[in-house]
């Protein structure tokens, strides 16, 4: 960290600035020039707080050498994570597709589309039984009975599946059930979901916040990780513009930037990104071809009938002919 004080800033106040700095265990480095004194800082700047420091009215500007996120950067941890779910390895260079309905519905729904999607090769069974709905009025999810579902559909078709917890008070029944736990864009910065998911052995999708910069996306994964679970993967699936067209605006460019930020695998959700089936496949090669490392794509075998995000559903053979194409795309791109 690299403390830029103002030009008229008094020797007395640099001095207890340095000598604040020293005793929280920093070493202080003074340069100074005919214009400009610079407190250069090396060791542990976690336990201070930038805004105290900025508060400091001689005080011009902060800049950090370090990112935030020690743990989910790739300063300390080179190598990419690769994050294992029975026979799937996450974070390969072969993308894991996680397919199925938006929620759940029933079980001749979810069992019809898991062994479509096997069928075609997803690697992940994914459904919602707790449902985070912008209306109070829609369909909220079959909550343990759609759980009981999955579990169902994992037995038949051998499918780990990934479903959403919204919440702490149900976050130990969801866990019991789900061999991945999403959590939602909209639960992004649930620092207590966070803290909770930090404490379970078992791994997480964490999706990107409609409007988070990708440093927030990138501390809500340390909230996580401070907790002892490492297993994250990331999920970009569109944030917030002023374009209406979409449903969102897929940020493509997250995925490199990510890469090189971090050591955690990073997956992209095209579906929830541009709410229109026509747009899937395109977005979902393009994911690809940037070095996604998977897929979440929302599976529907009578979208029109769909209880939530019909629009944005892909048909069986419309699933089946996205995935011959990103698997060619995937061929040359690794
Ligand atoms: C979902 O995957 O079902 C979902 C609600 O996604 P998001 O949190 O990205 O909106
Ligand atoms: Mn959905």
């Amino acid at each position: 960290m690299v403390i830029v004080m103002k030009a008229n800033a008094p020797n007395e106040v640099i001095e207890r600035i340095e000598k604040k700095m020293t005793d929280l265990g920093c070493q202080v480095h003074r340069s100074e020039g005919a214009n400009y004194c610079l407190l250069g800082l090396v060791g542990d700047t976690s336990r201070f707080t930038e805004s105290q420091i900025l508060a400091n009215e001689f005080v011009d500007r902060v800049i950090r050498v370090q990112q935030p996120f020690k743990l989910a950067g790739r300063m300390f941890h080179p190598e990419d994570t690769i994050i294992k779910i029975g026979n799937v390895e996450v974070g390969q260079n072969t993308p894991c597709v996680i397919a199925g309905p938006c929620s759940v519905e029933n079980e001749e729904q979810l069992l019809t589309i898991a062994k479509a999607v096997k069928s075609s090769g997803a690697t992940m069974l994914r459904g919602g039984a707790f449902k985070p709905r912008t209306s109070p009025y829609s369909f909220q999810g079959l909550g343990e009975e759609g759980l009981k579902l999955l579990q169902k559909a994992k037995e038949e078709t051998g499918l780990p599946i990934v479903t959403e917890v919204m919440d702490t008070d149900t976050f130990d029944l969801v866990e019991s059930y789900a061999d991945v736990l999403q959590i939602g864009a909209r639960n992004m910065q649930n620092f207590p979901l966070l803290k909770r998911a930090g404490r379970s052995k078992k791994p997480i999708i964490l999706k990107r916040g409609l409007s988070a910069t990708i440093e927030e996306f990138l501390m809500s994964a340390e909230y996580i990780m401070s907790e002892g679970n490492s297993q994250v993967i990331l999920c970009e699936r569109g944030i917030r513009t002023f374009e209406t067209h979409t449903r969102n605006t897929l940020d493509l460019s997250a995925v490199p930037a990510i890469k090189e930020l971090s050591h955690l695998p990073i997956i992209v959700d095209p579906s929830h990104a541009c709410g229109k089936w026509a747009l899937v496949e395109p977005l979902a090669k393009a994911a690809i071809a940037v070095g996604a490392h998977g897929l979440m794509i929302e599976v529907h075998h009578e979208p029109e009938q769909a209880l939530s995000d019909g629009s944005q559903s892909l048909k069986p053979k419309r699933f089946d002919h996205m995935m011959k194409a990103i698997n060619e795309i995937s061929k040359v791109v690794n």
